[in-house]
């Protein structure tokens, strides 16, 4: 049987192992705190834990669940991409980003995804299965790192990566309490933010946890004739009904929405999209609701036919919702020498 990691194990759940092995309540804290606060790479680094006690620990749970097998940096050092192999050989992707204001990390939360969105590489074969609440941890620990090797720390996390996270809800909200969690990694659930392609009944179950994330929605048209044609899941869930749940979301939490959108040219790129989604938006603003519109040039994917707006056209679509006094940004680019698209670096390395 495979071995579970540790970093899967709130303290509580650690507790309750400790107990089992005949060992003192203290250890759990202990050991939590080199999993979690200290990052530790190896069970024997625990330098305050008994030889007998690192060798149950060994014998029932690995700590790292992941390998790094690519990394990919952009020239200008704002981005880096990292392919893990995950312990039964699947493989994922993360990527780490630095900005001004502090460093994030794109986590993903599934093997693959079953939504089937039309502009997405992650989604071409498939779901193969969810990720482990350990598993989204280690994405976190391993690139930090890698990256800064105990000399920092990044300040945001991005759930954006392969998989839809409403799809595997309980271990995407297990990773965020791990997090968040003050006696560990302690990253504020305020420089979290969660991405969803508009599951109705997730968004209403986050609504109720009382975790103060940033949600955004994966839009990418302002209508539902043109959602459908791109994203399957317009299908199961029509817009009003979305834009409701991320409204009551919005209502529960305070956090400012925002909503993602993909410039893809010729299918959602022109005035009349601009229009109707500004109108879309101008109509939650009445209402009080605060919203952020992210427009994304379209990472192409060799795989599918769909091709990236032209600056200029981003830019008069931007332009538009600015006339509208709607709050607007266009995402930065990664590195052309990066497989920029989600889920491309690891189709290229099956
Ligand atoms: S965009 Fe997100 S939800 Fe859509 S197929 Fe890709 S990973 Fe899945």
């Amino acid at each position: 049987m495979q071995r579970r990691s540790i970093r899967e194990l709130d303290h509580r759940e650690l507790s309750d192992v400790i107990a089992g092995m005949g060992e003192k309540n203290y250890r759990a804290g202990q050991i939590y705190e080199w999993v979690h606060r200290k990052n530790a790479a190896d069970f024997d680094v625990m330098s305050n834990i008994s030889l007998s006690l690192r060798e149950k620990l060994k014998d029932e749970f690995i700590l790292d669940p992941l390998s790094i097998v690519k990394r990919q940096d952009a020239g200008d050092g704002s981005t880096s991409k990292f392919l893990f192999s995950l312990p039964d050989g699947e493989t994922i992707e993360s990527v780490w980003m630095h900005y001004r204001h502090g460093d994030s990390i794109c986590v993903s939360s599934q093997v693959g995804c079953r939504m089937g969105c039309k502009f997405c590489a992650s989604t071409i074969d498939g779901l193969s299965r969810d990720l482990t609440a350990g598993e989204m941890l280690s994405q976190v620990y391993d690139i930090e790192r890698e990256m800064y090797r105990g000399e920092g720390r990044i300040s945001g996390i991005i759930i954006m990566g392969m998989g839809e996270p409403f799809d595997n809800y309980d271990n995407v909200i297990k990773f965020i309490r791990l997090l968040s969690d003050e006696a560990g990694r302690n990253l504020s659930a305020r420089h979290i933010t969660i991405s969803t392609c508009g599951i109705v009944e997730g968004i209403n179950k986050l609504a109720a946890e009382e975790l103060p994330l940033t949600l955004a929605l994966s839009l990418h048209a302002p209508n539902d004739e043109l959602r459908k044609r791109i994203m399957p899941i317009a299908n199961a869930y029509p817009l009003d009904q979305v834009i409701a749940a991320c409204k009551g979301y919005f209502e529960k939490t305070g956090r400012r929405l925002t909503f993602e959108y993909s410039m893809m040219r010729g299918v959602n790129d022109d005035k009349h999209c601009a229009k109707e989604l500004a109108g879309l938006c101008r109509e939650l603003m009445s209402d009080g609701v605060l919203v952020h519109v992210n427009l994304i040039p379209l990472n192409e994917v060799r795989e599918r036919e769909l091709a990236r707006s032209d600056r200029e056209t981003i830019d008069r679509f931007k332009i538009i919702l600015e006339k509208n006094r709607i709050n607007v940004t266009i995402r930065r680019e990664m590195g052309s020498e990066i497989d920029a698209a989600c889920g491309q670096l690891r189709r290229d390395n099956r």
